[in-house]
């Protein structure tokens, strides 16, 4: 059993006019349970350069309720820097990661604490168990997509994991640890470990507003977190020119007894000539690729090892 004293409620919102006083609303039915934990509840509404009016309906909030909390960017930067400015913001020591559009479902908010107060959990993740509600073609990709991450990463990333997240206070200062510019959360997650409890649900559909992330939007953080966890696709040109290069081989045996048999080989040694200046260049091309990929993982400067505990 731990103590803990503050959940800070992180919520990137934009364009969410409409489901911010939802979301609050909701939100506050579980005052009662954490009064009754003596935890304290603050509100961190990160407006990620909403056209609408999220910043107003989020003041007005504020009018009636002190715990609620706003950093409004000057432009959208995207959810990954409204997550990060939310967790430099919060001041709990428990944290929890939620859409303002209640697919992250706040009944779930006593549960998570539950697992993490009196079972000694650092963090509860969920994930979701269907993709009802959404396009085919989506999930298709979606599942492509986490089973190359599995392959070609060394970090686990959940299928299906949502953002929705309850962390300790050390898990979000190892996670404030990473600086990197191009953040992947769902990576950063796996990659900081700590002991880890997963929720499963249904899907839930937004309750107003749509989608912020259009196919090709979804498509390129798909990228992004390949980018971001795995330096594998820049192996590639070193495996394609050794390739070559025994392709090369086996066209210049080919050629040596075709020669031998007195056909005309001149084609044939084109082919390998081409083949083995392409191999070498490609190969050539791999091995700076390695090196660039080193330098890639230094320049993020990620922590060497995260302590969980130690004496
Ligand atoms: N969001 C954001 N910046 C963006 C896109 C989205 O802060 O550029 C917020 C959005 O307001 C919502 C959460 O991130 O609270 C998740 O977005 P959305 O619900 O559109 O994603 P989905 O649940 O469909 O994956
Ligand atoms: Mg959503």
């Amino acid at each position: 059993m731990s103590t803990y004293n503050k959940l800070s409620i992180i919520v990137p919102c934009y364009n969410e006019e409409e489901s911010v006083p939802l979301f609050y609303a909701e939100a506050i039915k579980q005052d009662e349970f954490f009064a009754s934990k003596n935890v304290e509840l603050e509100f961190i509404f990160v407006n990620d350069g909403s056209r609408d009016k999220t910043v107003d309906v989020i003041k007005s909030l504020r009018e009636k309720d002190e715990r609620v909390h706003l950093v409004s960017f000057s432009r959208n930067f995207g959810k990954e820097a409204a997550i990060y400015a939310g967790f430099e913001k919060a001041k709990g020591d428990l944290v929890v990661l939620m859409d303002a559009d209640l697919q992250d479902p706040p009944a779930l908010l006593p549960q998570m604490y539950t697992h993490i107060a009196d079972e000694g959990y650092d963090s509860v993740g969920s994930r979701r168990v269907t993709r009802t509600g959404e396009p085919p073609i989506r999930s298709w990709f979606a599942r492509r997509f986490y089973g190359l991450m599995r392959k070609i990463s060394n970090t686990e990333i959940v299928d299906g994991a949502r953002d929705y997240r309850m962390m300790t206070r050390k898990v979000v200062d190892a996670i404030l640890s990473m600086k990197e510019y191009n953040r992947f959360s769902k990576g950063i997650f796996g990659w900081v470990g700590f002991k880890t409890k997963w929720l499963e649900y249904e899907n839930i559909n937004r309750v107003a507003g749509e989608t912020k992330w259009s196919f090709w939007k979804l498509f390129l953080y798909s990228l992004d977190g390949i980018m971001a966890f795995s330096t594998a696709p820049l192996a590639l040109p070193l495996v394609m020119g050794i390739l070559f290069c025994l392709a090369a081989f086996v066209l210049l045996v080919i050629l040596i007894v075709r020669a031998a048999l007195g056909y005309n080989v001149l084609a044939l040694g084109i082919f390998s000539a081409v083949s083995f200046v392409g191999g070498v260049i490609l190969g050539c091309m791999g091995i700076a690729a390695m090196y660039l990929g080193k330098l890639y993982l230094e320049s993020k400067d990620r922590p060497k090892y995260l302590v969980d505990e130690e004496f």
